[in-house]
Parts: structure tokens; C-alpha cells; sequence
């Protein structure tokens, strides 16, 4: 009782240093921008510093928001933001809407709003970087070197099988185009394996089979409970909600091998399943390729980047290079957008320290609130758990948004529900609430 009273209060008094944290941001970025606007600020051409951030998902777009937002309009400091996608690829989403029809463009929002400096100080690049140098990164699409004087690795992770985890296009229109060959997939399916009883998994075969119950939907998950990674009241209802919907649920069990053209999935138990679809919901690794031949020994084994407390690649050879969000290895052991914001923001502050002139000193720390999770279970139900490993919260919640909220993401961006000019679909998706 006083455990969870406790609970109760140190999660309210993490949203207060939450909310004080973005009131400051934002009263401190307007003074910025209102002091360039009196007295001028430096022109891009004689910025001589660069500070190049590569990726601009959760992580890397909060340092280029921080980082761009606060520095002095004065100074010899530019950002360069370098990242492939032409839009921001909202993950959370992503495996509700490779089942509902209808909302799919939503998930890709348009970059630009999000982050405000004053003039000259930002420049974006759609492009990848292929490699890290010493002093330079090359980008791969142009061939172009940029240097810097600070470096940001937020490159995040990937999986190669791509959705419902990850979208692997860069272009909204082939994003777009790729979630709705899942819906179609779905829709023909009569039955469907799903591999992976994490969030995205159960979140997929919930949505599946309350979306189409005459299905038959059979998630395979190697462990003994699905959401393994959570506590205990979470795994039982995340189970009791795929039983509830009828979802067949094979626990202590791996797919081994899928052969699409016999439309079957053989499990380690010998088990074959007779599919039509396959969705593998397992498998995301870090994407730190890009550094490994500057600092090996930086990557751990299974590719993670190893930072310092200061985010501060574990490099001493290289004390300009930060690194923050799921492609580091910290002590968050759940890591999400919260995590990637909450390590942007560390190293946010080291950078501007560094720009100052002094020694990066801020340290991140996991806080176990950022664990929380909000995991849907089915179209109209959701449970919200947070645990400290001692005591644990869980609410059980009716849910009535099918796009789970997205429209207040695109507002919180900065941007006007749906509207995205430099997309070209039906217009008929642009106005639709
Ligand atoms: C389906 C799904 C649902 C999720 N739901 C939730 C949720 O509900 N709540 C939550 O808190 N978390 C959720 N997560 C986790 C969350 O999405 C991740 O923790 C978060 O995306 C990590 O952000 P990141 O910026 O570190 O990396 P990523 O989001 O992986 O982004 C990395 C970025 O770097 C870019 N990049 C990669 N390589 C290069 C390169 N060489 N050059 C330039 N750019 C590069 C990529 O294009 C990408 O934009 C979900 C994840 C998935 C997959």
C-alpha cells in the first residue's frame, strides 16, 4: 500500500521535472531567438564550428530541437542534422495501422516545425552517413565529407525484415505503400504467425484478431510468459487479453524456419504451422556500423555503442563523439522514446556546455518511470504498467482513438493535423481527422 502510494508519488514528481524541463526549453529558445532578432545573428557562411547529428528519430531530432533551439545567435556554431527518411517514422503506431486501414500517412510526419533556432544556424541532409572519420563523416548518397568538431550518434536500431517493427523506406510514399501491403496481406490471410511476444507482437496479433476474429492468429514467443521483459501483472494481462480475443498463443517455442512458397513455419519443437502470413516481431539490432572501424572498441559484441555516464562514446581517444538512444548500451534496461529523449537531452546540455567553452559534466541516469509502457491489447483496450522492480502500477484502460492519439503527436511536433504538403497522396487522407 505505502509501496505503491511511494510509486504514485515519484511518478508524479518526475512529470513535474518533466514539464519544468520543456517550460525552460521553450522560454529559453524564444529569449534566443528574440535577442537574434534584435541583435542579429551569425550567418551561416562564417559558422565555422559544425556540430553534425546523424539520425533525427527520437533521439537525434530532441538534440537538433535542444541543441539548435539554445545556442547563443552569436556564436561559430552550426548544426548539420544528416538522416535518410523524409519524414519521421513514428514507431508506436506502426503495428496498429499495418492492420487498420485509413491512418497509414499518418505515422510519417513531416520534419521541420519541431526544431526552431534562429536563422543560420541549421542545416538539414536527407541523406545516410556511410562512414565516421576522424574529423569527417561521408555521406553516401552525395559523396560529400562534412567535418565536425562535434559528432552525434543517434543512429538508433533497425530489423531487416522491416514492418510491422520498422519501416525500411526512406520515402513517405513507399512507407505508406508498404503498410497498406501489410493490411492487404492481413485481410487475405486466413491464418497468421507471429513471431515475438514483445510489445510489438502482442500489439499486432491483438489488433489482428479483433480486427478480423474469424482468423486464425498464433503468436510464438520463445519465453514462458509474452512481455517477458516486464513484470509479472503485466505479462498475465497482456496474456489474458490475446486469449480474451482468441489469439492461439505457443509459449517455449521459436520459429526456426518459414518457407513462404509452402506457406509454412516450422518450429523448434518440430511443430509445422500451416500460414498464409508470417510477421516477425523479434530481432531489432543496434545500427553502430558506421562507427566501428573509427573506434572499435566503442561496439560492443552484440553492437551496441558503449558510452561514458557523459554519453561521451567510451572512446578517450575521441571525447567529441556522443552517442544516445537505442543504439548505446546504458542501464535502461527497456529502452524506448522516453530513454532516447531523456540521453538526448544529456547529451544536449554536454554539447552546449562544450560550445560554452567548458567540460561536458552532465551524467545520465536511467529512471525507472521512463520504463513505463502503454501496451494496446486489441482495438479498444489498453494497460499502462510502471514498476521500480519493487512495487508496480497497472491500469487497465477502454480506449476509443484507433489512431492512439496521433494527432495530438503531430500537434506536439508543431505541425497541423494531417497536413503535409510535401506528400502526394489521395486527398481525401490529408483532411480526414
Ligand atoms: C513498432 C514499435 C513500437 C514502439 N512503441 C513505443 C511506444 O509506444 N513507446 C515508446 O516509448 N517507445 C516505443 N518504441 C521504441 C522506440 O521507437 C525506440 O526506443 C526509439 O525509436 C529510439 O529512438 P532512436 O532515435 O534512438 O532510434 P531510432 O528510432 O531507431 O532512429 C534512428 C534514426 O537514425 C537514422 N539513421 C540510421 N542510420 C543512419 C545513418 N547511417 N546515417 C544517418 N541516419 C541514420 C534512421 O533513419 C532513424 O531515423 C517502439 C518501437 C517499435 C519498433
Amino acid at each position: 500500500m505505502f509501496g505503491k502510494l511511494g510509486l504514485y508519488a515519484r511518478v508524479f514528481g518526475y512529470v513535474l521535472v518533466v514539464l519544468g524541463k520543456e517550460l525552460k526549453h521553450v522560454l529559453s529558445t524564444a529569449l534566443v531567438r528574440h535577442r537574434a532578432r534584435l541583435f542579429g545573428s551569425t550567418p551561416s557562411d562564417q559558422r565555422d564550428r559544425t556540430i553534425v547529428i546523424v539520425g533525427a528519430s527520437f533521439a537525434g531530432h530532441h538534440v537538433a530541437r535542444l541543441v539548435a533551439g539554445q545556442l547563443p545567435p552569436k556564436c561559430r556554431y552550426r548544426v548539420v542534422v544528416v538522416e535518410p527518411n523524409s519524414h519521421f517514422h513514428f514507431t508506436w503506431v506502426l503495428p496498429r495501422f499495418c492492420v487498420v486501414r485509413g491512418h497509414e500517412q499518418k505515422a510519417f510526419i513531416p520534419y521541420g516545425r519541431y526544431v526552431q533556432c534562429s536563422p543560420g544556424v541549421l542545416e538539414w541532409i536527407q541523406d545516410r552517413v556511410a562512414s565516421i572519420g576522424k574529423t569527417h563523416v561521408r555521406l553516401e548518397k552525395s559523396g560529400e565529407a562534412i567535418r565536425y568538431d562535434c559528432l552525434v550518434v543517434a543512429t538508433g536500431s533497425g530489423v531487416k525484415t522491416g514492418l510491422p517493427s520498422r519501416v525500411n523506406a526512406t520515402e513517405k510514399t513507399v512507407g505508406v505503400e508498404l503498410v497498406r501491403q501489410v493490411q492487404s496481406a492481413i485481410e487475405a490471410a486466413e491464418t497468421v504467425v507471429v513471431a515475438g511476444g514483445g510489445a510489438v507482437g502482442v500489439e499486432v496479433a491483438t489488433d489482428a484478431k479483433n480486427s478480423y476474429p474469424d482468423k486464425t492468429i498464433i503468436l510464438v514467443h520463445p519465453r514462458p510468459a509474452v512481455m517477458h521483459r516486464f513484470g509479472k501483472r503485466l505479462q498475465s494481462e497482456a496474456l489474458a487479453g490475446l486469449e480474451r480475443l482468441g489469439v492461439e498463443v505457443v509459449l517455449g517455442d521459436r520459429v526456426m524456419d518459414e518457407d513462404s512458397e509452402a506457406k509454412r513455419v516450422t518450429l523448434r519443437s518440430g511443430r509445422e504451422i500451416h500460414c498464409d502470413l508470417f510477421l516477425n516481431c523479434t530481432g531489432q539490432s543496434p545500427c553502430s556500423d558506421v562507427l566501428r572501424s573509427l573506434s572499435p572498441q566503442s561496439v560492443s559484441s552484440d553492437g551496441h555503442i558503449q558510452v561514458k555516464p557523459t554519453l561521451q562514446i567510451a572512446d578517450d581517444e575521441f571525447p567529441n563523439i556522443y552517442a544516445c538512444g537505442d543504439v548505446t548500451h546504458t542501464e535502461t534496461p527497456c529502452p524506448n522514446a522516453r530513454s532516447a529523449m531523456r540521453q538526448a537531452a544529456t547529451v544536449a546540455r554536454n554539447v552546449l556546455r562544450v560550445v560554452d567553452g567548458k567540460q561536458p559534466t552532465h551524467v545520465y541516469r536511467h529512471h525507472w518511470v521512463d520504463s513505463f509502457i502503454k501496451l494496446t491489447l486489441g482495438l479498444d483496450r489498453s494497460a499502462t504498467f510502471i514498476g521500480d522492480g519493487h512495487s508496480d502500477l497497472m491500469f487497465k484502460t477502454r480506449e476509443n482513438d484507433v489512431t492512439l492519439m496521433i494527432k495530438s503527436t503531430w500537434t506536439r511536433m508543431g505541425l497541423k493535423p494531417f497536413e503535409d504538403d510535401s506528400y502526394s497522396g489521395d486527398a481525401n487522407e490529408k483532411i480526414e481527422g
